[in-house]
């Protein structure tokens, strides 16, 4: 069972759980407000970060979705606070509020390539048998960005978009120098073959170098990372979407030059990397 960790005095988080795709959840915690990143993938995952919040006294006011995917709005029913998402989020949650979610559905989704075996396999892994979804609709929308006043402490959510998830948005909390970016350095997983594209990466992280952070939080990574591993892993993107260019998505170029200036063999995420960057050339 995951349990809940603090990072400086105002962030609260609960690790994901790789098993059934659970992802990062967090309270923000200012002197007035407390902004809530994430509804979770089921009412037990909100129950469960809701309870461990409880015992310290906090409850949220606001909740922010990151994106439409269902392993971050699961759980919205059981918050019980006014929800904030970009418009393209809450449309996207109208288009899934007349979906069913028994195995029969979710598999004929699945043939018809409109759900990917990887969610309806961790769905049928964390719902079991209870599979009322009830999706509200959020009550927030915005366009660009928006700014949350929680009490000597902003939380700035603004709209990144990128290959995963095309609604998705950011938070960055300037205070604290922290910045959760939700699944938006993730590939598009909704595609034949899992991929990211060159332009829209070099775009993405055009936009999120601006945000002077020193701790990042990626949704499915069990913990924040640094700037100086932050900086890293953006620089695999880079270089990757480079070599992905200069190469015209031949895999085999790619690993031997990256393999040659790196001096040792690629390790799984950067053979992973490039194969994602390939999947998404044409
Ligand atoms: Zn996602």
């Amino acid at each position: 069972m995951q349990k809940l960790k603090q990072i400086f005095n105002r962030i609260l988080y609960l690790p994901p759980y790789q098993k059934t795709d659970r992802p990062i959840l967090a309270a923000i915690i200012g002197n007035d407000k407390t902004l809530i990143i994430d509804a979770g993938n089921s009412s037990s995952h909100a129950k469960l970060f809701l309870n461990q919040l409880e015992e310290r006294n906090i409850k949220g006011d606001w909740l922010v979705l990151t994106h439409w995917h269902w392993d971050h709005i699961f759980g919205m029913s059981e918050m019980q606070v006014p929800i904030i998402s970009h418009y393209k989020t809450r449309n996207k949650i109208k288009e899934l509020q007349d979906l069913s979610w028994e195995d029969k559905y979710l598999d004929q989704r699945v043939k018809e390539g409109t759900e990917i075996p990887f969610c309806a396999d961790a769905i049928k892994e964390e719902l079991g048998d209870k599979r009322d979804i009830f999706l509200p609709d959020p009550d927030l929308t915005f366009e660009t960005q928006m700014e949350v006043n929680l009490g000597e402490l902003t939380c700035v959510i603004i709209h990144v978009g990128g290959d995963h998830s095309h609604d998705t948005s950011i938070i960055y909390i300037p205070e604290e120098k922290a910045l959760f970016l939700g699944d938006c350095l993730y590939a598009n997983l909704y595609a034949k073959k899992w991929n990211y594209t060159i332009e829209n990466t070099l775009r993405l992280i055009d936009r999120i170098e601006k945000y002077d952070a020193d701790i990042f939080f990626l949704s499915h990574h069990q913990d924040p990372l640094t700037k100086k591993e932050f900086s890293s892993f953006l620089h695999l993107l880079k270089n990757t979407a480079f070599l992905t260019k200069k190469y015209e998505g031949d895999q085999e170029a790619i690993v031997r030059e990256m393999s040659k200036s790196l001096q040792r063999r690629l390790n799984e995420v950067e053979i992973e990397t490039i194969s994602y960057f390939v999947n998404g050339f044409s």
